[in-house]
């Protein structure tokens, strides 16, 4: 089996109903298999990344433990995406819902499909933000897991 390691999940929606959409999403989170939600943090609204015209972001992040590997990870959450009105268009277009891995662990991959930590994660302030909350929230075991 593998390690359980604390994987944090950025959600997006910025088309529909963004409130009702981030429910749904950590309700499928929490449904997720060999996966537990740990906490959650506020939601908060940003400028669309990308093209022009589009609305604007309700983001939230959770904290989640698994023992789920990367790729069947990523694998839920396509699901979950799909399950909840997400259409692939235009890189960076408006969705429903956008689930996006921030960290896994201590993980590093560079797969096409696959890159831990995401290459924005120094980049977004706002996943900065979200993610000292969720620490404070649920401050990791051992300050070597963080
Ligand atoms: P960004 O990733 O910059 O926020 P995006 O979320 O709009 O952009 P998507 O169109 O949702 O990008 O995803 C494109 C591809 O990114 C997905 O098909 C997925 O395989 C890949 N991907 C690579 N690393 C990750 C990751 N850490 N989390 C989620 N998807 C990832
Ligand atoms: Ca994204
Ligand atoms: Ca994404």
């Amino acid at each position: 089996m593998n390690p359980r390691e604390r994987v944090y999940v950025a959600i997006g929606s910025n088309l529909g109903d963004r409130e009702a959409m981030l429910a749904r999403a950590r309700e499928g989170l929490g449904r997720i298999p060999l996966t537990r939600i740990l906490a959650v943090s506020s939601i908060e609204e940003t400028e669309p990344v990308g093209p022009e015209g589009q609305g604007r972001y309700l983001n939230q992040m959770v904290l989640l433990d698994t023992t789920l590997d990367p790729g069947r990870f990523l694998k839920a959450l396509q699901k979950l995406e799909d399950e909840n009105g997400r259409t692939r268009g235009e890189r960076w277009g408006p969705r429903t819902l956008d689930l996006d891995i921030v960290r896994y662990g201590t993980r590093r991959l560079r797969d096409p499909d696959l890159k831990l930590p995401h290459p924005e994660m120094l980049n977004r302030d706002w996943w900065q933000r979200e993610m000292d909350e969720l620490d404070r929230l649920a401050p990791p075991a051992d300050p070597d897991d963080a």
